[in-house]
């Protein structure tokens, strides 16, 4: 049999794109407004990042790998903003929840609603002793929450800081999600129903910076979240589609591994494995770790990366996916999404967190997939935010085995919650943060980009040590869709 052999494109752009993810897609789009010959490269076969979906029987079961709330939705949010200015929102069709999730803390339920006249209502009636203190938390919300979601606009020149606000901001940016809440509130309850909210951030609140998550909460509560239906792999495979449509290149399944640099430190040409691109400007949407490996030595490499060395890689998750027999809606699974908060509460000693126990006490979120659009089948999806751990190191029949165990030790736990589950799975499989690496090539299997802790630092990356290159989107300023896609729109719009 006669090999094919790789024929490798040369080309010249523009720009090109590193990963076309969400901020990818949308960085694309925009950017085509001012210029032609703009490339994206993406090494997955499928667009999206972590925006994809698979299918398993014929076709028959769509499997989401990321999405559960879109937020910005409402009129005058950020994202819709992007939408319309790129003559994208008509052409988009969005479903909304009545309710965000509910979240299981210490044996009672508790529903948050969709909106932020509802919430103010729901949480009042269940902590009346706590009215003052959560009339704090909401004015923190629209005050601080609302003026760092406001951030993208801000750099667009569209929103005033208010200066007053930052001498309290600063203070914020010092605590922890759970310092912040116990500084306020007294209830045990209301303190873990907040906090466990942080797992859509991708993190846990005993280590969440205050000021980024109350700027998520702005977001969640306050801009109308909402889903795509057919999967987030529908919004990617669309946006590629305008893309390619409004004059972009791309080429899926072609990863870039080497950037070459003249001797005035500037940019001359890219290396995938399908192509040369012939550019001065690259936009990296993926680990800026990793872009650094692409780089050769320059004289101020070591310092960047001495200050990357300082960042840590976020959380990855561990997810099973689940088909089952009946509806899940016949088998307990009345609502969207569900967060189980054990009672530890996301505190876990050191060895609980390096053994198989966290997957017992770490909040796990739950998600109803069939309620949420009944196209994709009987689906349900359990998650455990996780990291790197041992799972890359493991020889292939070890990591088998523990993707099993582990598998079943988070089914048992469900079952705990949703008895009715139990015998009625036709078929399941897992993903682990290895699985993340395979996919998004990110370090680690992180899914969430570099931590945001109390104090962190990431400023630097808005400004890359080599001239025409950038790093945007959530390796650069922090996870979610709405966040990923406004990056990209306000960095091609200030290129
Ligand atoms: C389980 C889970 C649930 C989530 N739920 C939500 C949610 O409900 N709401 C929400 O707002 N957010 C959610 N998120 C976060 C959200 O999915 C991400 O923040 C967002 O999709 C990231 O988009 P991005 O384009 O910045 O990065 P990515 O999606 O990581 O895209 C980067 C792309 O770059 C490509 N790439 C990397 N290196 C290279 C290379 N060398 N060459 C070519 N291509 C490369 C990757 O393959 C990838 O496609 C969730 C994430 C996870 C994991």
């Amino acid at each position: 049999m006669i090999s094919k052999e790789l024929v490798v494109k040369t080309k010249e752009v523009n720009e090109l794109i590193i990963g076309a993810g969400l901020t990818g897609l949308i960085y694309g789009i925009t950017l085509l407004e001012k210029k032609k010959n703009v490339a994206i490269v993406e090494g997955h076969i499928y667009p999206g990042g972590y925006a994809t979906s698979f299918v398993r029987n014929k076709r028959k079961y769509r499997f989401d790998c990321s999405q559960h709330k879109i937020t910005g939705l409402g009129k005058n949010a950020n994202l819709r903003d992007v939408f319309e200015r790129i003559d994208l929102w008509d052409k988009l069709d969005f479903k909304y929840f009545d309710e965000l999730f509910s979240i299981h803390v210490k044996g009672q339920y508790y529903h948050i609603p969709g909106n932020i006249k509802g919430i103010k209502i729901y949480l009042n009636e269940q902590f009346p002793e706590e009215k003052e203190s959560l009339d704090h938390f909401f004015h923190d919300i629209n005050t601080i929450g609302y003026q760092n979601y406001m951030f993208v606009r801000m750099l667009l020149g569209e929103y005033q800081l208010n200066r007053n606000l930052l001498p309290e901001t600063r203070q914020l940016q010092n605590l922890t999600v759970k310092q912040y809440f116990q500084s306020y509130f007294q209830n045990e309850h209301l303190i873990e129903v907040l906090s466990a909210i942080s797992m859509y951030l991708g993190t846990h609140a005993n280590e969440a910076n205050a000021v980024y998550f109350l700027h998520y909460l702005y977001a969640a509560f306050c801009t109308k979240p909402g889903y795509v239906l057919g999967t987030a792999q529908s919004l990617s495979n669309f946006l590629l589609k305008e893309f390619k449509e409004r004059g972009g290149y791309v080429s899926l399944k072609d990863t870039v591994h080497q950037i070459e640099l003249n001797e005035e430190g500037e940019i001359t040409q890219v290396n995938s494995r399908k192509h040369h691109f012939v550019t001065k400007t690259v936009t990296a949407t993926c680990s800026p770790h990793n872009v650094m490996k692409m780089l050769p030595e320059f004289s101020e490499k070591e310092a960047f990366e001495s200050k990357l060395q300082n960042l840590k890689f976020g959380w990855g998750h561990f997810c099973v996916y689940i088909i089952t027999d009946l509806d899940p809606e016949e088998l307990g699974f009345t609502k969207e999404e569900y967060i189980l908060v054990s009672d530890k509460g996301d505190i876990l000693t050191p060895e609980e967190k390096e053994s198989d126990e966290r997957y017992d006490k770490l909040s796990l979120s739950v998600t109803n997939y069939h309620k949420m659009d009944p196209e994709c089948g009987r689906t349900i999806q359990l998650i455990v935010l996780d990291y790197k751990s041992d799972w890359f190191e493991l020889e292939e029949q070890a990591y088998l085995s523990k993707k099993e165990r582990i598998q079943e030790r988070i089914i048992r736990r469900a079952y705990q919650y949703f008895p009715k589950l139990e015998g009625h799975i036709l078929y399941k499989e897992s993903s682990t943060p290895k699985t993340n690496k395979k996919y998004t090539n990110s370090p680690e299997g992180s899914a969430f980009g570099y931590k945001i802790s109390p104090n962190d630092n990431m400023r630097f990356l808005s400004k890359s040590p080599v001239r025409g290159l950038k790093f945007v989107g959530t390796w650069a300023s922090g996870a979610g869709y709405e966040s990923a896609m406004c990056q990209g729109f306000m960095h091609a719009k200030l290129s």
